[in-house]
């Protein structure tokens, strides 16, 4: 369809590495639309947590045998693979059950022990409610307050209004990298200058442009990034926090227990260097092995080209979505990943989710855990489609081909 965003890939191949996608869903072939809720897996990915199960099972950073060398090995080679994917160091690199973890232990454990009455944090209008909730949290017990950045017609961030509510009470900067409901991608590489610039931390949430871009942790500036290894084809309950050394080095634990400790004495217990510190208990070893398996297979592919590939599927599916009518698209940003949020006239999101269902098209509609987003578009729920690079044309195709139809059944 799009030389460019074919770029020599034989993107069959590639959409025959899920295995899932084969699959029939109400006897009609599924079309799956979404991946900003949860990435399907590649066959490499299952196999290597599969593998380690049959072949290579034990603790980490506890046994000397042969097996428990093997598992460490392989846990902390994924920490590397993934660390060398977002262009960071894997001593700064904390993994956890994903972003949601992540924001929680910048929260208790950066914000908690400094914020007092008087500070501010601000977040924005589009922010997942994994990265609102902990900082309600935090405002409850500190006495800070919370200031929100608002979103201009086009569902952008008003980024000179964010800049004015950067004030000296100002200690901490949460924001989305890509929102997941308007697939707005924001400017965080400036933002993140001129928080720093103010003396602010930066807590960047980077769970929806990790699967959809190359990523260079490092020169974006931020303090905090946090992703998810379930939306970047690797399995659920993997996730990471980058934290700047400095930081890491300050922060006091958020849970204590095995792995976080280097001595412990009933009057007092050393703790493990960072990452190591944040790690407490047995960790999702075969996830996070699954996990390096996704990076493998991310580079392979290689992001420029899964993002141009995602940018023609989303021109596409924008193009023939606008030409059916009563859409309403939520989200026009320029910088856009793929992903559409929409209404039809008359008819209520979850009505049509569950009719494109048993057309076989998989798409979600709520509130994607949004609720600040939705009271700004004043409606309760939207649909969403989210796109992959393994969707397809065709998909789009049919996709819209069902909306049509179930718009018409709803008419
Ligand atoms: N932030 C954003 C933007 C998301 O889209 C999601 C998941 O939907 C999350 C945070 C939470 O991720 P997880 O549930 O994997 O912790």
């Amino acid at each position: 369809m799009n030389a460019a965003a074919d770029a020599g890939i034989d993107w069959a191949r590639v959409r025959a590495d899920f295995p899932l996608l084969a699959r029939e869903v109400h006897g009609k072939p599924l079309v799956y639309l979404d991946s900003a809720n949860t990435g399907q897996k590649p066959a490499s990915v299952i196999d290597a947590v599969d593998d380690f199960y049959r072949n290579h099972n034990a603790n980490v950073s506890r046994a000397v045998h042969a097996l428990g060398t093997e598992a460490t090995e392989a846990y902390e080679g994924a920490r590397r693979k993934l660390a060398r994917f977002l262009n960071v160091r894997p001593d700064e690199l904390v993994l956890c059950s994903g972003t949601t973890f992540a924001l929680n232990l910048v929260a208790y454990s950066w914000a908690l022990p400094r914020l007092q009455p008087g500070d501010a944090i601000v977040l924005t209008r589009m922010e997942h409610h994994a990265n609102i909730v902990p900082w309600q949290l935090v405002a409850q017990r500190t006495g800070a307050t919370i200031k929100v950045a608002e979103l201009t017609d086009s569902g952008e961030l008003d980024v000179d209004g964010l800049y004015a509510l950067l004030t000296p009470d100002v200690k901490l900067l949460g924001l989305t990298h890509v929102s997941n409901v308007l697939g707005t991608v924001n400017p965080v590489r400036e933002i993140c200058r001129e928080a720093r610039r103010r003396g602010i931390v930066t807590v960047v949430d980077g769970s929806q442009a990790a699967p959809h871009r190359a990523l260079d942790i490092a020169a974006l500036g931020c303090d905090f990034y946090a992703i998810t290894g379930h939306k970047m084809c690797g399995p659920t309950g993997t996730g990471a926090l980058w934290a700047r050394r400095e930081h890491l080095a300050a922060m006091p634990p958020f849970l204590g227990g095995g792995e976080m400790i280097k001595e412990v004495r009933f009057d007092g217990t050393v703790f493990n260097d960072a990452p190591h510190k944040f790690e407490a208990g047995t960790p999702n070893i075969a996830g996070f092995i699954g996990l390096g398996a996704a990076v493998d297979y991310l580079s392979a592919i290689g992001m420029d080209h899964v993002e141009a590939r995602e940018q023609a599927l989303l021109a596409h599916a924008t193009e023939a979505l606008s030409a059916v009518d009563g859409v309403r698209i939520f989200g026009r940003a320029a910088d856009k990943a793929a992903v559409i949020s929409f209404l039809v006239d008359g008819a209520h999101a979850h009505d049509l989710a569950t009719l494109l269902d048993l057309e076989g098209v998989a798409i979600r509609s709520g509130h994607h855990c949004a609720h600040p987003l939705m009271q700004h578009f004043g409606v309760p729920a939207t649909c969403r489609a989210s796109f992959a690079f393994y969707n397809t044309h065709d998909e789009v195709d049919a996709f819209v081909a069902a909306l049509a139809k179930v718009r018409r059944l709803l008419a």
